[in-house]
Parts: C-alpha cells; sequence; structure tokens
C-alpha cells in the first residue's frame, strides 16, 4: 500500500520545510515528533476528562436544578465542574505557585477564615478592605431554614480589574463539608435564593494574589411567601408546626393564624385553587401552582367561613381566595387559618412566613 521511497520522500520535504520555517535543528524525525505531540495532546484530554469526573459531584448537580441564577456559571458547573476560583488554583498550579508558601497561603485563606467567621444575623452591611500585602478571605455566614429567603447585594468599590472570587457555599450540619451552591458576581445588583435546603450559608470572598480589592456587601434574611391572612402578622401564630393533636394522636401540619372572622385570606403564589367542604378543615382550599400542579408544594387552608372563588379558578399572588372562620374541627375554637405547605410532605410554614428580608438602606 505505502510506498517506502514516497514515504521518506515526503518525510524529507516536510522536514526540509519545516526546518526552514524555524532555524531550530531538529535531530528527530518530524513525523515522530508531531505523533509525540498528539499522544501529549491526548493525554493532556485524558487529564481533562479525569479532572472533570473528581469534580463533578453529585451536590453540585442538585444545585443546578435548585436555582436559575447564574445561567453560565451552572453551565461551568455542569460541563466542567470548575468554578471561577478552581480555575484560579489550576493557573497557581501551572505557574508552579501552587505548592509555594505563597500559594499554600492562598490556598488555605478560606480554611483559616472559616474558624473566625463574621456572623450576618437579619440583617447586614460593610464595607471593607483587601489589602495587596495580605492573603486573606473574608467570610459571612448565617443559618437559615428552609423555606427563609437570602438577599444579597455585591459590589466593588475600587476600578482595578483584578479578579474577586465570591461564592455562596453551603453546609447541611456542622461536620459537614462546605460545598458551593453558586458564584456571585461583585456587580451590585441585589440577588435572592429561596432556601430549600436547611443549613449553614456563607458568602466567601477571595481576591486573587497581590490584588486589592475594596467592596461593599449587604446581606438580610427573612421569609420567602406573602403572609395569607390580611393585616395579620408572626405575632398572630397560636400554633406551631408540630404541635400534638387529638391527644397525641397526629401531630399539627400547619401553623393557626388567629384573625377576626371575616379577615381576607390571600394567595401565597401564582397558581389554581381547588375549593372543598367538610372534613376536619371544614370549608378548605388548596393552592397549587406549576405546570399542571407538578414540580411545586401545594398550600393548604382550612377552617374558612367562606370562599371569595370556585373550584378550579387561576389565581394571582395577593388575591383574596376567601375569608377567616372556624369550619371544620375548628368549630369550638376562635376564628383562625390554618395555614398548611406539603411538598413531598408537610414542611413547617413558619420560615415561610417570616418578615420579608430588607437589606439595610443606610450606607
Ligand atoms: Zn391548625
Amino acid at each position: 500500500m505505502n510506498d517506502p521511497s514516497e514515504a521518506s520522500d515526503n518525510e524529507q520535504s516536510f522536514k526540509s520545510d519545516q526546518s526552514q520555517i524555524n532555524q531550530v535543528a531538529d535531530e528527530q524525525p518530524v513525523n515522530r515528533s508531531s505523533k509525540r505531540l498528539l499522544r501529549g495532546w491526548l493525554l493532556f484530554a485524558l487529564l481533562i476528562v479525569l479532572l472533570v469526573l473528581l469534580t463533578v459531584r453529585d451536590d453540585l448537580r442538585q444545585n443546578a436544578i435548585e436555582s436559575g441564577e447564574n445561567t453560565i456559571n451552572y453551565i461551568a458547573f455542569e460541563l466542567f465542574g470548575w468554578s471561577p476560583r478552581d480555575l484560579f488554583i489550576w493557573r497557581l498550579r501551572v505557574a508552579g505557585l501552587l505548592d509555594s508558601p505563597l500559594g499554600q497561603r492562598w490556598i488555605h485563606a478560606v480554611d483559616r477564615a472559616s474558624d473566625k467567621p463574621i456572623q450576618a444575623g437579619n440583617q447586614y452591611h460593610t464595607n471593607d478592605t483587601f489589602e495587596e500585602d495580605k492573603v486573606e478571605a473574608h467570610i459571612y455566614q448565617v443559618t437559615l431554614e428552609r423555606g427563609e429567603k437570602l438577599v444579597w447585594q455585591l459590589a466593588r468599590l475600587d476600578t482595578a480589574n483584578s479578579l474577586l472570587y465570591a461564592s455562596l457555599e453551603r453546609r447541611k450540619k456542622k461536620d459537614e463539608e462546605w460545598t458551593t451552591v453558586t458564584d456571585l458576581d461583585a456587580n451590585g445588583d441585589t440577588k435572592s435564593r429561596v432556601i430549600s435546603i436547611a443549613g449553614d450559608y456563607r458568602i466567601v470572598l477571595q481576591p486573587e494574589l497581590f490584588a486589592k480589592v475594596d467592596y461593599s456587601l449587604a446581606m438580610a434574611t427573612g421569609g420567602s411567601l406573602l403572609f395569607p391572612v390580611d393585616g395579620a402578622k408572626q405575632r398572630d401564630i397560636g400554633s406551631i408546626f408540630g404541635d400534638p393533636r387529638d391527644g397525641g394522636a397526629r401531630k399539627h401540619h400547619g401553623v393557626d393564624i388567629f384573625a377576626k372572622k371575616g379577615t381576607p385570606i390571600t394567595a401565597v403564589i401564582d397558581g389554581v385553587a381547588r375549593t372543598d367542604t367538610g372534613g376536619l378543615g371544614g370549608k378548605h382550599i388548596w393552592l397549587s401552582g406549576g405546570m399542571f400542579g407538578l414540580g411545586s408544594a401545594r398550600y393548604y387552608y382550612a377552617h374558612l367561613d367562606s370562599f371569595a372563588v370556585e373550584s378550579g379558578d387561576k389565581v394571582k399572588k395577593g388575591d383574596v381566595i376567601g375569608y377567616v372562620g372556624n369550619t371544620g374541627n375548628a368549630r369550638t375554637t376562635p376564628p383562625h387559618l390554618h395555614f398548611g405547605i406539603y411538598a413531598g410532605g408537610p414542611v413547617d410554614p413558619a420560615p415561610f412566613l417570616k418578615p420579608e428580608p430588607r437589606l439595610p438602606t443606610d450606607y
């Protein structure tokens, strides 16, 4: 098939071309060195695939499903398993800096800051600086329950184009490793996230090596749903989730919000309301959102005095759907709304109903 002389001719001419282009004397036949180059690339590609497999983890995929924020970052997570910080670590490694004392100090800055995170509480704001001659990370931490909402606003106050790595991280329990929920932009936009997994959350900030960064960070936590009874507040919740019922035979799967008979009750989401009468709940409404009610929690409103909607009506968040009463097994108690949330089982509504998060305004 192959004429050896022709092949060697090709090799000759290629070699001479090559040596004309770059004047470097090459002892190896060129086709062998190009094979070697190809093999090098293949090895490199395999290494990348291996790294991707090692870095793409279940929890990252889970987070990608949880929220549509930062789509680009999620694609980076999903396809490459790398965050911008991971990329910077890769760059340190390539530059041979990773194992240097400085590289190690950069890598462990987050661990050092973890020992004394700043507790952000319900409302927090700071203006702070990373000095270029220090290797530091800053950590702002809160503990959140399912149904709470975290709001934040991160902005760069300097005009340098150095990199600031910023991420939202979570651990479910104290002894667990932290996992990245999403990377954050420092562009000053207000962002938020409804918490579907309870745990500790933290915003981690770290500039690249030798960068001076000035920033402003505001954070707030609160509830994620409108309060379902007009004019009522958290203090009107009289019986909490998990209280014993029927002498301990069952548990209270919701909260009771006390209000005058006839007080308007509002939809907490856009969705479809189904009304029914009878049973423990008396006049009650099931409100569900999402497509055909799938992929969404269901909200249960019980003991109504009367309905403001018909079964099957589409409603918007904030629409009045009924009025407080004491129907069903609430006949002998003062009028109240029993409000329940079901998402793969009953969920405590109280964190959802906390006052909405408000960023501090005095800065
Ligand atoms: Zn109740």
